[in-house]
This record gives structure tokens, sequence and C-alpha cells, in this order.
């Protein structure tokens, strides 16, 4: 995801003298940490997916870094109450969404996304795919 201004929330030491640490994401180029992870690139670490190129964020890399290739993810669209299973309607099977929800491939690398409260980002802005954003679309490697 495109991150346009990353927060970068300083190590704070609680009065028990203990210290609670965001964990930061470290530039792909030359390991500077470059501000607070996203939820999404922390879900990309713990699922051992290869995380987003930010190389553009960093001062260092960023003059001389190529564009960022493009990265399909499947979102999942819908109404609040549905994704958190929380609505009322029938879902084709126990535990999975209901028939409300959207399932869209974006790209990963040209859309915006915000943290949101609820573990997951908030896509603001999807990028649809195949991306042209990044100039030469690829094809996604499985339809
Ligand atoms: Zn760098
Ligand atoms: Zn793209
Ligand atoms: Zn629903």
């Amino acid at each position: 995801m495109t991150v346009s201004a990353r927060t970068n929330t300083p190590d704070r030491v609680n009065p028990d003298g203990s210290k609670t640490i965001t964990t930061k994401r470290a530039c792909n180029g030359c390991g500077q940490l470059l501000g607070d992870i996203t939820n999404s690139e922390l879900a990309a670490a713990i699922a051992g997916s290869p995380l987003p190129d930010v190389r553009r964020e960093c001062p260092q890399c960023g003059p001389t870094a190529p564009e960022p290739v493009c990265i399909p993810v499947t979102l999942v669209a819908g109404d609040m109450l549905c994704l958190e299973f929380e609505c009322d309607h029938d879902s084709v099977e126990p535990g999975s969404y209901c028939t409300e929800v959207r399932e869209e491939t974006a790209c990963a690398t040209h859309s915006t996304s915000v943290a949101a409260e609820h573990g997951f980002d908030e896509v603001t802005h999807a990028e649809p795919w195949p991306c042209r954003a990044g100039g030469e679309a690829r094809e996604p490697s499985r339809a």
C-alpha cells in the first residue's frame, strides 16, 4: 500500500519503567527505519509474504529507487457489520463472509490505506487490477 504519511510513534516509557515500542518498518533497500509498520505490512510479515517495496519512502534510497512493482491483493468490500460477521445475512458456509461481501482484486502498491482500529487497514483508494498506475501492467500470475 502506498502510505502518504507514515506515522512514527516514539518509544514510550511506561510508569512502571517498561517500554512500549511500536514495530517499525525498515527500508528494504538500506534497512533504515522509516516509521510505524502498517497493519497490512505486519500481516504480510506474520504470513511470511514479501513486504511491499518502500524504497520510495526512504530519504536515502528514494531518489534512485525504481518504481515499485505492482502486487495484486484480494480485498473484501462490504458493510462493516458483514466484514465482522455481525450481520444477519446468510453466509455461504459457516465461518465465511455473507453473500453481501464482494471480493475485488486491487494493486497493493498503488492503493492507499489507513490503519483502522479493527486490526486491518481500511482502503481509502483501491487501484483496480490489472494496474496501470505503474506504467506497464503485469498480468496477474493466477486469475
Ligand atoms: Zn533506504
Ligand atoms: Zn500498481
Ligand atoms: Zn452481511
